[in-house]
This record gives structure tokens, sequence and C-alpha cells, in this order.
């Protein structure tokens, strides 16, 4: 099985950033989506797994060229063979965790069941954000990069970069390596799966 590693925004994207708190911190989320997705490269690639970011430019790279860059591994490889994760954070003043794929029911519903209960199991003093009502925990929506993607699609959101507490968690080096661990111990649980199945 590739995973596909996407992190969202770039650098100049606007909006795409924490208030400025009173100690003048201020998060954007180009970075830390950055981050994330090479702290969790990084440790599945020295597992042996076969993964591989999409993004290695600072700027922002285009919806339609990241979903260009994605379509075209998965048509080598085999779209059922590949993952995408999307890293982002989230804002709107809320709290906690979510996970969002396409609409209706798809092999992705499968893999972000699986990345809620590590998301949980890894963050038990946080809100887990679900949408119960057709049977699995993921949210869903028709996101460019879950749409028009070819391959199984989770786009993960973690904490809310405009909520004080949520903010300083994902500030910290700390609170960084527990929402990577927590990604590779997903992954590491789909590719089990997908290799099951
Ligand atoms: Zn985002």
């Amino acid at each position: 099985m590739k995973i596909l590693i996407d992190n969202g925004h770039g650098k100049e994207t606007p909006g795409k950033r924490s208030p400025v708190w009173p100690d003048g911190s201020q998060l954007y989320e180009y970075e830390f989506n950055r981050d994330i997705a090479r702290r969790v490269y990084a440790v599945l690639t020295a597992r042996g797994v076969d993964c591989e970011l999409i993004v290695s430019e600072i700027c922002d790279i285009s919806l339609a060229e990241r979903v260009r860059r994605v379509n075209k591994i998965a048509r080598v490889v085999g779209p059922s063979n590949c993952l995408l994760v999307s890293i982002h954070a989230n804002a709107g003043g809320g709290t906690g965790w979510e996970a969002w794929t396409s609409i209706g029911q798809t092999e992705a519903d499968n893999y972000a069941t699986i990345f809620y209960e590590e998301a949980a199991r890894a963050f038990p003093e946080k809100r887990m954000r679900k949408d119960m009502p057709d049977g699995d925990p993921d949210k869903e929506e028709n996101f460019y990069i879950l749409k028009h993607t070819s391959c199984p699609t989770v786009l993960t959101e973690n904490f809310f970069m405009d909520t004080k507490d949520d903010c300083k968690l994902i500030f910290s080096g700390s609170g960084r390596q527990r929402v990577a661990d927590m990604h590779v111990a997903a992954i590491v649980r789909c590719i089990e799966y997908h290799n099951n199945k």
C-alpha cells in the first residue's frame, strides 16, 4: 500500500492562521500542517512504509495540482492501493478533533473510522467531533480534495487554531508529536486493514 501525505495551504494563503495571542505568538496553518506531515513521513519511512509527500513546496499549491499529483501516483499503484491523508488545523471557534471523507459510503469511511479510534486513544481528554447518523463517525463533504482524488482520502482537522487551549496544544512540540504519532498509528492500522481485505 502506498501512503500519500498532503499538507494543505501555503505560506501566503490568507486567513489560515490563529489570532495573535496575548504573548505575541501566532500559529500559521501551513507551518503546522507541514511539520506534522514531515514528522509522519519520517517515522513511516523509517518503518519501511511506502510513503510520499505530495507538497514539498512552502507556497500554496492549487487543489487542482495537488489532485493531479495524487491521481498520477494512484494510476500507477492502483487507486485502491493508495491512501491519501490531508493534514489540517481547524478554525471557527470550536474544540476537538475531526476527520472528513467524500460523500457516500466508500472505503475512505473505513479508514476514517480507524483514524477516529486512534485519535480518541491518543487524546482521551479532547472532544471527538463525530457525525454518526450514517453509521460511522467521519464527517462528509464535497471538498475538492475529497471529491476529485481517485483514491480513498481522509482529511484530518487537528484541533482549532483559533481556540486557546487547542492552539496551545498544537503549538507545542509535545502536542505536535502526539498528533504525528496518532497519524502514524492510524496509518499503520489502515495498511493492516488494507492488506487483510
Ligand atoms: Zn486547512
